[in-house]
């Protein structure tokens, strides 16, 4: 059985200088191209996946005077800078074998509420309408499709998006654990009762 590394919206708009910027956020990329630095398979991986927040009109997921908790500043437009991959993650993009997609219409903290694109299709493919069939594989059902049994999570937000796809992970029947050192917080004196709340659900957590 196989082991997928899921990196969670590792995005300019997550990271310093971006529209919701997540302190640390730069310092995740760098962590994780280091990780793959000699390929995936050297880290013990066999599949890469990366998954980003991929908004066109989420509704009130945008706010112009946000919570933070249930609503944001605007961020991570589909196809503006702002939801590229950070170049932090550049040397090693040649190691990501999918590119999850999520919260086109809707807000999506959980990767599993995303659907897998190659590198190619990511590329290559339009936007759908609204109520359109959304492009690629679910990635629960991508990742079972290449025998993945086992998920590392690691990426931003740890209170956010890495939770709810680790959570989600788990709920799929996955063997889950997080990476908490390559992960970056929206609130950070929140992580130890998140990290405790992905113990409680059976997600390993990992330095
Ligand atoms: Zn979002």
């Amino acid at each position: 059985m196989a082991k997928a590394l899921i990196i969670v919206d590792v995005q300019n708009d997550f990271c310093e200088g971006g529209s919701l910027a997540v302190a640390g956020g730069a310092a995740v990329a760098s962590s994780l191209a280091a990780v793959l630095g000699n390929g995936a398979a050297s880290a013990g991986f066999d599949t890469v996946v990366a998954t980003q927040d991929w908004h066109i009109d989420p509704g009130s997921h945008f706010a112009a005077e946000p919570d933070f908790q249930h609503s944001w500043p605007v961020h991570c437009v589909a196809g503006t800078p702002g939801a590229a991959l950070h170049p932090g993650l550049d040397p090693v993009v040649h190691s990501i074998d999918a590119f999850v997609r999520k919260g086109r219409y809707e807000d999506a903290y959980s990767g599993f509420q995303g659907r897998a694109l190659t590198a190619h299709e990511a590329v290559g493919t339009p936007e759908p309408a609204p109520g359109e069939a959304l492009p690629g594989a679910p990635l629960a059902e991508w990742l079972r499709g290449r025998g993945v049994d086992s998920v590392v999570v690691a990426g931003i937000a740890t209170d956010f998006c890495v939770k709810a796809t680790a959570l989600d992970a788990a709920r799929e029947g996955f063997e889950v654990s997080v990476a908490a050192g390559l992960t970056a917080a929206v609130h950070p004196d929140g992580v130890s009762a998140v990290l405790e709340e992905l113990r409680a659900a059976g997600v390993r957590v990992d330095d």
